[in-house]
């Protein structure tokens, strides 16, 4: 049979295909997949996971932006009986209707991978863990322990609702085109049990977020410069025996769920 050459790469879409089977496999043995679990697949590009993951899983979804590629894979992988091939855009595709217990692995496209990741995080109820290549940049970040560099918004959020590892680093050598930043594979593992309750985590997230707000300012001045309540946010400083001058990067995750439950914005409270 006669099969169609595969499209060149547009670079706007984050189009840098893996060509390294050994990598592969690495993000193979990182999935953990038994015959029972669902996947979703970000980005399939010319396929190369995909089948390996069909292989390997029960059900893949595999959801591809590229017309050409989209059709490329469905001639490619015409049969393949446990593949759903979705011609769309991930950032708005409607994840909710994934089985409850789907495991996410993706090469995915660099240009937009913190959104997804957001994205995915805030659908975490439906994704047990999430099996990610990306920026190696991006990897140190969800990583980052507090007071270091990389420590932020993505490190907090993200090491609230799960356990992340960075499994391994990718050479710009697998990849064709090249990427001009270093790639590595991570893990995060949904964490089952969160210590707000959902009604609760938008506050979580709302607080971080003005926290590194002013990155040179102190916690308590970007908090005020963001709408909270300087006062309230000291005296919860006090209590947890933290210097007022403390910054948002040396405050550990749980002094950030305790600041969001006791620090409110002022127009949340009228009095
Ligand atoms: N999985 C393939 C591999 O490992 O070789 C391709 C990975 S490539 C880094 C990222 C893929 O995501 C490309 O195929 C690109 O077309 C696709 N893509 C880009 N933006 C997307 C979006 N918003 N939704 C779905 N796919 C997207």
């Amino acid at each position: 049979m006669n099969r169609s050459e595969p499209p060149s790469a547009i670079k706007r879409l984050g189009q840098n295909f893996l060509i390294d089977p050994n990598i592969v496999r690495k993000i193979l043995a990182a999935a953990e997949l038994s015959a029972h679990d669902s996947v979703l697949e970000i980005g399939p590009g010319r396929g190369i996971l995909t089948e390996s993951l069909c292989h390997t899983s029960g059900r893949v979804t595999a959801i591809e932006i590229d017309p050409r590629l989209h059709t490329y894979l469905l001639e490619r992988h015409a049969g393949v009986p446990n593949l759903t091939l979705v011609l769309g855009d991930a950032m708005t595709y409607p994840l909710e209707s994934l089985p409850i217990g789907t495991v996410v692995v993706a090469n995915l496209p660099y240009y937009i991978s913190t959104p997804l990741l957001f994205r995915l995080l805030d659908h975490r109820d439906r994704f047990p863990r999430l099996v990610l290549m990306l920026q190696d940049e991006v990897a140190d970040r969800l990583i980052a322990k507090p007071g270091s560099r990389d420590y932020g918004v993505l490190s907090v959020l993200a090491q609230y609702v799960a356990d992340t590892a960075k499994a391994f680093k990718v050479s710009a050598n697998c990849f064709r085109p090249r990427p001009e930043v270093g790639s590595a594979v991570v893990v995060l593992r949904i964490k089952k049990e969160r210590e707000l309750s959902p009604e609760d985590e938008p506050a979580l997230t709302q607080l971080v977020k003005a926290a590194f707000a002013h990155r040179r300012k102190t916690l308590v001045n970007s908090l005020r410069d963001e709408g909270y309540d300087p006062q309230s946010a000291l005296g919860v400083l006090r209590t947890l025996e933290l210097a007022p001058t403390i910054r948002a990067e040396t405050l550990p995750v749980s002094q950030f769920i305790t600041l969001s439950r006791r620090v409110r914005l002022p127009h949340c409270h009228p009095e």
